[in-house]
Formats: C-alpha cells, sequence, structure tokens
C-alpha cells in the first residue's frame, strides 16, 4: 500500500470513529466538545487562512462560551465572492484534493476546496444516512450534477460504501440527458433516485411520454437534494411516484449541513459546525425554534474553514433531544432561500409558503410559477385534468389572499409551456413568470 492510500485509510478509520463518538455524547457535551474545536479552528483559521489573517487581524483567537462566537463579524457570499478563487483555502496546495465552484447562477462563482480529512468526515456521515434509505440490492440513480459539485461525488461515494448500485447519470451533461434517464429507468428498474424534486416531476412525465407506466419502475426511495419544497408539493410527488421522499441538505462551500436519521428528521452536522440562527434584518441570534437565517462556523475544517458564514438559507432549529431516535445533534427545517421570496404590499413572502398555499388548493397541479406585479401577487398555476379551472383559479386566489393578506390574480398555464421554460433552465425549480413570457 503507498504511504498516501495508508494515510488515507487511517483517516478514514478516525473519521468513523469520531463520528461514533459524537453519537454518544450528551447535549451539554456536544458544547463543551464544540467549544473546544471551536478555538482550535479559530486559531488555525485566523493563522493561515489568507482572507481571515488579512481582514480579522484584530479579532480574538479565543473565545470562553460559544455564545461569545455571536461578537465575531459575519463571512458573507460577497466575502467569498471577493476572496475568488484562493483566499479562503487555509491548508497547503499539497493536502488539497478536491476543487469545485458554484454555478454563478445568482452572480460570479465561488470557490470550494477540501483536503481528505475534511471529504471523509463528511462522507462517513453521509453514509450512516443513506444507510437508512438503501442498501446492497438497490440501484440508485445519481441524477445532479456532477460537474465542479461535491454533492454527487459524496452521495456516491456514500452509495458505493453501503453496497448500493450507483448510476452516476449526472443532470447536465449531454451524453445522459434527462430523456435517457426517463427510458433507462424503465430499462433497469432503479430502486431510488436522487434528484431536486423538479426533476423528479419531469422524469415521471417523459416517461408518460414515451408510452410507459412510471409506477412500473418500482422505484422505492427518492432522496430529493438540491431544491427546497413544499410539504404539498413533495406529498404530491410521493403519491404519482408512489415512493417514501427523503432528503439532505447542504452548500458546495460546506458540503452537508443536514442529514436524515432513521425517522426522517434532518440532524445538523455539529460534529463539523457551530449553527447559529439570526434574524437577518437585525443580525441577533434568535432562539431555538424561531425561524431565521442560518449562519454556520467551521470547527473541523482543514482546506476551507468559515467562521459565521450566512447561508442565506432560511430555517427553523429544534432543540436538541426533539427527535426520538436519540442523536444528540439538533433538528432543522429548511424554508428556502431568504433572497427568494416576494416583497409585495409592504411585506416578505416566504416562496415555500405560497407553494404550500398554491400547491395544496383542489385541483391545482404540480406547478406554478409566482411573482408580483404592482400590489398583488401574480400566481400562474397548472390546473389538474378534470378539474373545474375558474373555480380552481378563484379557490387559489382566496387562499392565498385569506393566508397572507395580499391581493393575488391567478390564471391557468398550461404544461407544454411549463415544460418548454423549464427545459432550457439550468435550475428548472426556479421557473418564475418572467421564464413562462418568454415561451408563450
Ligand atoms: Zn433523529
Amino acid at each position: 500500500m503507498g504511504e498516501i492510500r495508508h494515510q488515507q485509510y487511517q483517516t478514514w478509520l478516525e473519521a468513523c470513529e469520531r463520528w461514533r463518538e459524537f453519537e454518544a455524547l450528551s447535549a451539554s457535551e456536544v458544547q463543551d466538545h464544540q467549544l473546544k474545536e471551536l478555538n482550535a479552528q479559530l486559531s488555525y483559521t485566523l493563522a493561515n487562512s489568507p482572507f481571515y489573517s488579512t481582514y480579522w487581524a484584530s479579532c480574538p483567537r479565543n473565545v470562553s462560551s460559544l455564545t461569545e462566537l455571536s461578537k465575531l463579524p459575519f463571512t458573507t457570499k460577497e466575502d467569498l465572492r471577493g476572496g475568488y478563487p484562493s483566499q479562503f483555502v487555509a491548508a497547503k496546495d499539497s493536502l488539497i484534493i478536491r476543487y469545485g465552484e458554484s454555478t454563478g447562477t445568482t452572480g460570479l462563482p465561488t470557490s470550494s476546496a477540501i483536503t481528505y480529512r475534511d471529504w471523509i468526515l463528511c462522507n462517513v456521515a453521509v453514509e450512516a444516512s443513506v444507510g437508512h434509505l438503501f442498501g446492497p440490492a438497490d440501484m440508485v440513480f445519481v441524477s445532479i450534477p456532477y460537474e465542479l459539485a461535491f454533492a454527487s461525488y459524496d452521495l456516491d461515494r456514500a452509495l458505493e460504501a453501503i453496497g448500493a448500485t450507483v448510476v452516476s447519470t449526472g443532470a447536465l451533461t449531454s451524453v445522459c440527458p434527462i430523456d435517457r434517464v426517463a427510458q433507462m429507468m424503465c430499462n433497469v428498474h432503479p430502486a431510488g433516485l436522487i434528484c431536486t424534486p423538479t426533476r423528479a416531476l419531469r422524469i415521471f412525465d417523459m416517461i408518460r411520454d414515451i408510452g410507459e407506466d412510471p409506477r412500473r419502475v418500482g422505484l422505492k426511495t427518492l432522496l430529493y437534494v438540491g431544491e427546497t419544497c413544499s410539504s404539498a408539493k413533495l406529498t404530491k410527488i410521493g403519491k404519482m411516484w408512489s415512493v417514501d421522499v427523503a432528503t439532505a441538505y447542504g452548500a458546495t462551500e460546506t458540503n452537508s449541513l443536514g442529514l436524515q436519521c432513521e425517522l426522517g428528521q434532518l440532524h445538523l452536522t455539529e460534529d463539523r459546525y457551530i449553527f447559529e440562527v439570526i434574524d437577518p434584518q437585525t443580525g441577533q441570534t434568535v432562539k431555538d425554534g424561531s425561524s431565521g437565517e442560518l449562519v454556520v462556523t467551521s470547527i473541523a475544517t482543514e482546506a476551507m474553514p468559515l467562521i459565521r458564514y450566512r447561508t442565506g438559507d432560511e430555517v427553523t432549529v429544534s432543540p436538541s433531544g426533539s427527535c426520538a431516535c436519540g442523536s444528540p445533534r439538533r433538528t432543522i427545517q429548511h424554508h428556502g432561500r431568504l433572497s427568494e421570496g416576494y416583497a409585495v404590499g409592504g411585506r416578505r413572502l416566504n416562496k415555500l409558503a405560497v407553494e404550500q398555499q398554491v400547491l395544496s388548493t383542489r385541483g391545482t397541479g404540480l406547478y406554478y410559477a409566482a411573482g408580483v406585479e404592482g400590489d398583488q401577487l401574480v400566481v400562474r398555476v397548472q390546473v389538474e385534468e378534470g378539474a373545474l379551472v375558474e373555480k380552481t383559479l378563484r379557490s387559489v386566489e382566496n387562499s392565498v389572499s385569506q393566508a397572507f393578506s395580499v391581493p393575488c390574480r391567478a390564471s391557468s398555464v398550461s404544461l407544454s409551456s411549463i415544460m418548454a421554460a423549464m427545459d432550457q433552465m439550468l435550475k428548472p425549480g426556479s421557473l418564475n413568470l418572467e421564464h413562462l413570457r418568454a415561451v408563450e
């Protein structure tokens, strides 16, 4: 065995042991453990990260309690963009084993780098989580982008480690476009599919379009990632495919942040990060159970440690002990990107909350788009075959108006318009009114 391979094997053993030890901690022991690791991480980061050693030189390298963390400044997505490509990399070049970049769909790209230890500390947790969903007899399609990303490889390797059969279709390739994925699913009958919720819908429609019955694929579990989803939409997807639905949460710059336990709750990866929830307006920390913006601080990262990084994600974190599985890790609910809301009538509406109202209205189908025109919320929604169109649209207007106290105008949209718009999008889950106008 080569020396590097031997070191990697030792790292893997250490990661497994570390994961098991953390799971056995009590809630107060978790805090003690995090404080110790935080102080080591602060010293390391302020000494080795070009960004932090330059701009945060006067910051303390030690805190006496976890609450003192809130006295440190935030790191923002703009900081990451400004530090592109290597200002946040604290480890030596020889230790970096992967480099990736964001898609850049919402501005300039950001970069990510990881060492083998970073990679494996994360990967053993992903392995434990997907082990609740799949096993050696299962074939699983990984239909998320592999290009420049980490999540696909992370899930891919975790599935391999639990003995599943991995089919790495990706999501953006010309070799395996979505219609080929649909046809392959009919041919080889995977038990699992990993993709965005929107892609799961598109594949379902494509299978029907080629004259096959999607339920005869035999899919058992959909693991959705890369896009948040209302419970109304998830329920519809689960029913139409007749599958269990699970999720995982993360970002390219952090890798996994939330992984499901055997009871289906999304637990925070608190062995690798400290998580705070803040009021996005004031920056003040809010209590567990209140919604706000998720802020993460690395405590075990070598390559690209981040201190108080504002994720831009709206979440609620529940206290430790709220899940019956016994894990000391707190659980999280993800309510979508803060930037994706609608500002109407002096109020800010959460995108998923709007989706929930629209898609839980009787007669609505699976697709919708919304936006603000003047002082009202405009909703375009697919109406189910057989449903009364006008009645459904008025119900949507009433439901949304009552829920959010804003005027709402609803009109129908055809499935063909939705598909024409989505098939041109890198992230079809972001469908909006402009995308529909461009194809109608
Ligand atoms: Zn749990």
